[in-house]
């Protein structure tokens, strides 16, 4: 059924640009698609058609919800599980601290 799944293939590069563990976004990616996502070879597996621009839209969100700290613009951020449905993000550049909706 290769014909069904959607392979990314810089997931790497991705995870490294972002300080995100693959798996999270994985996981992410999981909730915005509603289909399972799996890491296999160095790529993250959509199980579905995706097409590049959506992969894109949705990384792109990803950075500037998850990743980019909405005080400074800097990408030196990690989240923290706040519970409740919300993380915090904190960044270590500028020492923002804000909720988010965890997803
Ligand atoms: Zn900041």
């Amino acid at each position: 059924m290769q014909g069904n799944k959607t392979f990314i293939r810089n997931m790497a590069q991705i995870a490294d640009k972002a300080r995100r563990a693959p798996s999270d976004i994985a996981r992410y990616l999981s909730k915005e698609f509603g289909v399972p996502v799996g890491i296999e070879d160095q790529r993250l597996v959509l199980n579905g058609k995706f097409s590049n621009d959506d992969i894109e839209k949705r990384v792109h969100r990803y950075f500037d919800v998850y990743v980019i700290c909405r005080e400074c613009g800097k990408p030196d951020t990690h989240l923290e599980n706040a519970g409740r449905g919300m993380f915090f993000l904190v960044c270590e550049a500028c020492g923002a601290r804000y909720g988010i909706k965890n997803y």
